[in-house]
C-alpha cells in the first residue's frame, strides 16, 4: 500500500464538478481580475474568520509583505519572530527592509515561547511575528496583552492554520493583522497560489488594499510604491466552491489526528504532537508532527551517510540519523512522511552574512533534527492510516 503524504485528487470525487463549473463560469465571464468571485470570497472569508476586513492577494508570502508594509515596519525597525516556520516568515521581514530576530520555541508546543520575546525587545523592536505552526494556535491572550503593554503590532502568520481557534476566536483576528495562505498544500487550497490579509481595523484594511495593487488608491494615481498582488478570479471561483467545507475538513482532521494520538501511544522513543484541544482552543492539524527521539535498537541499524544538504551547510546541529533512518525506512513500506523543518531559518545559507549563524537556539535545532510529520489531509482512510502506524511500531519495536 502506498500513502501519499498528502493528496488533492481524493477531493475531486466530492467537488470536481462544482469546481469544474465554478472555473468555467469565471472563463465564460471574461473576468479575470477582480470582480464578484474576489469580492465574495473576500466578504465570506472576513466572516469565516470573525473580521471586519480580508484583503486577497497572491500568496501568503505577500500577505506578511503587504502587512508589515501598512504597518509601517521598515529599514531600522526588527521583529521578532520564529526560526521553526517556512522561510517566507522571515523572508518577508527581510524584504520590507526590516531585520527578523528569532526567539527559540517552546519545546512542547513547537511555538514560539513567549517567555523569551521579554530578553529580546529593544528600542528597535517594532512588532512580534508569531507563527500558528501546523494549525496549533499560540497563546494569543498572553501574546497580545504583553505586546500592547510594550507598544509592538502582533501581524500573525496564519499561513498553516485556516479554521485554527485561540479562545473561541479564529487565528488572524486577534493580532493587528492576520496572514493567510491559499497554497495547495494548506486547509483550504486554491489551485496555485493565493493569500488573503485579515484585520479588524478600517485605516490597515484601506492602505492593504492600495499596497496591493502598485500603491493605487484612484486609477493612475499612485501614492505610494506598492505590488501587484492580486487574488485572481478562477483562484476565488474555486475558494468559494471550497471554503464552506472547511469546518468538514477540520473536523476530519482532528479525528486522524485524535486516531494517530489513540494509535501511537506508548510507542518507545516516539514523542507525540501536543494537542491544544481544551477551552475553545481549535488545533486544525495542517500537520500531524512526530518526533522520533531513541529509537531503540537504533544503534544496530547501519548509518546511511548520503550527503544531506544540511550536513553540508550546519555541520553544528544535532543529529538526525534516527529520524532520517526511520524515514527511510517507511519510505520502503510505501508511508510517505515530509520533514517540516530539516534547516531552521537561521541556519540556512541566505542568511549566512547575517549573524544568525552565532545565535544559538537549542529547541529549533533540536526538533529540526528530531521532527517527521505523517501523512494528514480529510480524506486519509482509517486503512492507511494503520498502515501508517503499524508500520512505524514495527520499525521502532522490531527485536
Ligand atoms: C506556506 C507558508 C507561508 C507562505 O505562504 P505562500 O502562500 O506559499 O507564499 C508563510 N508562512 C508559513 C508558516 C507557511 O507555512
Amino acid at each position: 500500500m502506498q500513502v501519499p503524504p498528502f493528496s488533492l485528487q481524493k477531493q475531486l470525487s466530492q467537488i470536481g464538478q462544482e469546481l469544474d463549473s465554478a472555473v468555467w463560469r469565471v472563463i465564460n465571464s471574461g473576468h479575470f481580475i477582480g470582480g464578484e468571485e474576489v469580492k465574495n470570497f473576500e466578504k465570506s472569508f472576513a466572516e469565516a474568520c470573525n473580521v471586519s476586513y480580508s484583503i486577497g492577494c497572491n500568496s501568503g508570502t505577500d500577505a506578511l509583505v503587504l502587512a508589515l508594509r501598512a504597518l509601517d515596519i521598515g529599514p531600522g525597525d526588527e521583529v521578532i519572530t520564529s526560526s521553526f516556520s517556512f522561510f517566507a516568515t522571515a523572508e518577508a521581514i527581510s524584504n520590507v527592509g526590516a531585520k527578523p530576530v528569532f526567539v527559540d520555541v517552546d519545546p512542547i508546543n513547537y511555538l514560539l515561547d513567549l517567555r523569551l520575546i521579554k530578553q529580546a525587545i529593544n528600542s528597535s523592536t517594532k512588532a512580534i511575528l508569531p507563527v500558528h505552526l501546523f494549525g496549533c494556535p499560540i497563546d494569543m491572550t498572553e501574546l497580545v496583552s504583553f505586546a500592547r503593554e510594550k507598544g509592538l503590532k502582533v501581524i500573525e502568520d496564519c499561513a498553516q492554520a485556516a479554521g485554527s481557534r485561540w479562545g473561541g476566536k479564529s487565528v488572524g483576528s486577534m493580532g493587528d493583522v492576520g496572514c493567510f495562505s491559499f497554497f495547495p498544500t494548506k486547509n483550504l487550497g486554491a489551485a496555485g497560489d493565493g493569500g488573503a490579509v485579515t484585520t479588524n481595523d478600517p485605516e490597515l484594511a484601506q492602505r492593504i488594499r492600495q499596497l496591493a495593487v502598485h500603491g493605487m488608491p484612484r486609477r493612475y494615481f499612485h501614492t505610494e510604491v506598492g505590488y501587484n498582488s492580486r487574488l485572481d478570479s478562477i483562484q476565488a471561483a474555486i475558494l468559494n466552491v471550497k471554503l464552506p467545507l472547511l469546518p468538514k475538513w477540520i473536523r476530519e482532521r482532528q479525528q486522524i489526528a485524535e486516531q494517530y494520538n489513540d494509535l501511537l501511544e506508548g510507542l518507545p522513543g516516539i514523542e507525540l504532537p501536543f494537542s491544544s484541544v481544551e477551552n475553545d482552543h481549535v488545533h486544525s492539524w495542517n500537520q500531524y508532527v512526530i518526533r522520533v527521539k531513541d529509537i531503540p535498537y537504533f544503534d544496530e541499524i547501519e548509518e546511511d551517510n548520503s550527503g544531506q544538504a544540511k550536513e553540508i551547510i550546519c555541520s553544528n546541529l544535532p543529529n538526525s540519523k534516527a529520524r532520517d533512518w526511520l524515514k527511510r525506512s517507511l519510505e520502503e513500506k510505501g508511508v510517505n512522511t515530509i520533514i517540516y523543518y530539516p534547516i531552521p531559518i537561521h541556519l540556512q545559507p541566505a542568511y549566512k552574512e547575517l549573524e544568525f549563524n552565532s545565535i544559538s537556539l537549542d529547541n529549533t535545532e533540536r526538533l529540526c533534527s528530531q521532527v517527521l510529520s505523517l501523512p494528514i489531509f480529510p480524506e486519509l482512510t482509517i486503512e492507511e492510516q494503520e498502515h501508517v502506524v503499524n508500520s512505524i511500531r514495527q520499525l521502532v519495536q522490531r527485536k
